[in-house]
């Protein structure tokens, strides 16, 4: 593919600055890719536990936290799953999803992921200038000036795409060194906060409960008044609460840091949330007999969880069904489906998969990425104000705004 169209530069090559680049070399542009890296999709290779999420058969806009829910659903209508899972087939990438919906690569490997698109990149002619950092970025007349490394080295692009991504896990490349120049640019950068992050919380009433891990329901409140709930994996910790359950809702006390410090977030977990219905049925089959309910709870809970809900209630280890009366259960049910904790924050960005935050979305085209600021300014992926929540929803909000801001640059 020859070099006729627009030259084009993307500031990061995570893998929305990725599928911009295959994007626009599509459409003939020359591409030029920067990352701070050593290679590319230096990030991927940590998703999933290494397994890499890619995506999610239920990317439903209505499944991402935007201030601008039109915004997301213009832009996944335009290019969504099925277009994404067409795009990966063309690099070499074939999926499966879990029942639930969650994508992986067949290969179980991030690993492969991040070969795969390095290969398509170089097959399709990007030009990777990798370890070069950007420094700042200007206009220069109806063109775009880049500064590489700390300067005198620049580059002048046609376009740019700034895809360096948020703040969350900085080890990885993506600082947020970028934000102060974009608001310098002009544009309005929506405080940053880490996401998909461990909560921390006062665990003296749950020490023990520390390594138990099972699917539970969570509701988290400020005071009175409910903030979010989620239903999924949680793991008890030394320090607070992780997997998938709280940190879907993690924004929501990281964006409170005052609340937080005040004592007034409180986590309400059903550990029942799954599984009580059948419990209960259980229970009503076995009522009268002299099974030890530390049996009867160790049906639907994890094997350290049944004393110490017992504890918890009230109860000694050893009591029986037959002999417990009626309020007496009814509490012990209770508790399970209503253990409170006090969150007093988060683990931070260096434990975060995403930040919340970002260039604001109101000053970006949704159908394009371009900015309404500046002319020949694009975006995609975290660095722009929009988070899923666990299960590959996050790759897919990468892909969906690198492919748009990609296509469009090269056609605009
Ligand atoms: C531990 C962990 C597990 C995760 N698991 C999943 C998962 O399973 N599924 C899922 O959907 N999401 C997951 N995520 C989130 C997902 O990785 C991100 O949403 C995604 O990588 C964002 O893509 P991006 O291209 O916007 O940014 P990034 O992937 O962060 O890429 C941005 C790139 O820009 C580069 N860069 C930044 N500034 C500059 C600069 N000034 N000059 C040059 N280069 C620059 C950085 O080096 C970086 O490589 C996980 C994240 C983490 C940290």
């Amino acid at each position: 593919m020859g070099h006729q169209g627009k030259h084009i530069a993307i500031v990061g090559a995570g893998p929305a600055g990725i599928l911009a680049a295959l994007e626009a070399r599509r459409r003939g542009a020359r591409v030029s890719l920067f990352d701070t890296n050593e290679m590319v999709g230096r990030k991927l290779l940590v998703t999933g536990n290494g397994r890499c999420n890619i995506t999610n058969v239920h990317a439903a806009p209505e499944r991402y936290t935007c201030p601008d829910p039109s915004f997301v659903r213009e832009a996944l209508g335009r290019f969504g799953y099925a277009e994404t899972v067409q795009r990966l087939r063309e690099c070499a990438i074939l999926i499966y999803a879990t029942p639930d919906g969650w994508c992986y690569p067949l290969s179980e490997s991030a690993a492969t992921v991040a070969a795969a698109f390095d290969a398509a990149l170089r097959l399709a002619g990007v030009e990777l200038h990798l370890k070069t950092k950007i420094s700042d970025l200007a206009p220069a007349g109806a063109k775009w000036r880049l500064t590489l490394g700390g300067g005198p080295h620049t580059l002048e692009a046609d376009r740019v795409i700034v895809a360096g991504g948020g703040k969350a896990y900085p080890a990885l490349g993506s600082k947020g060194d970028l934000f102060p120049i974009l608001e310098r640019l002009g544009h309005r950068v929506v405080p940053i906060y880490p996401a998909l992050v461990p909560l921390t919380a006062q665990m003296r009433p749950f020490h023990r409960w520390q390594g138990v891990r099972l699917d539970a329901g969570v509701r988290l409140y400020e005071g009175d008044r409910l903030l979010g709930e989620a239903v999924g994996n949680l793991l008890f910790t030394d320090t607070g609460f992780s997997g998938p359950a709280v940190m879907d809702l993690s924004h929501l006390v990281s964006t409170r840091p005052e609340a937080a410090r005040a004592g007034a977030l409180r986590l309400e977990i059903d550990l029942l949330a799954c599984h009580g219905e059948a419990l209960e049925a259980l229970v009503a089959e076995q009522r009268g007999r002299a099974v030890p309910l530390a049996v009867l709870l160790g049906a639907v809970l994890p094997a350290k969880a049944p004393p110490l809900l017992l504890e918890m209630a009230g109860l000694p280890p050893e009591a029986t069904l037959g002999d417990l009366p009626e309020e007496r259960l009814r509490h012990l049910l209770q508790v399970a489906r209503r253990l409170t904790a006090r969150i007093t924050g988060t683990k931070g960005f260096q434990f975060a998969q995403v930040s919340t935050g970002g260039v604001d979305v109101r000053e970006v085209d949704p159908r394009t990425m371009a900015s309404r600021v500046r002319q020949g300014l694009y975006f995609a992926g975290e660095v722009l104000d929009v988070i899923g929540p666990c299960g590959g929803f996050n790759l897919q909000w990468a892909f969906t705004s690198g492919a748009l801001a990609g296509a469009a640059a090269a056609e605009g």
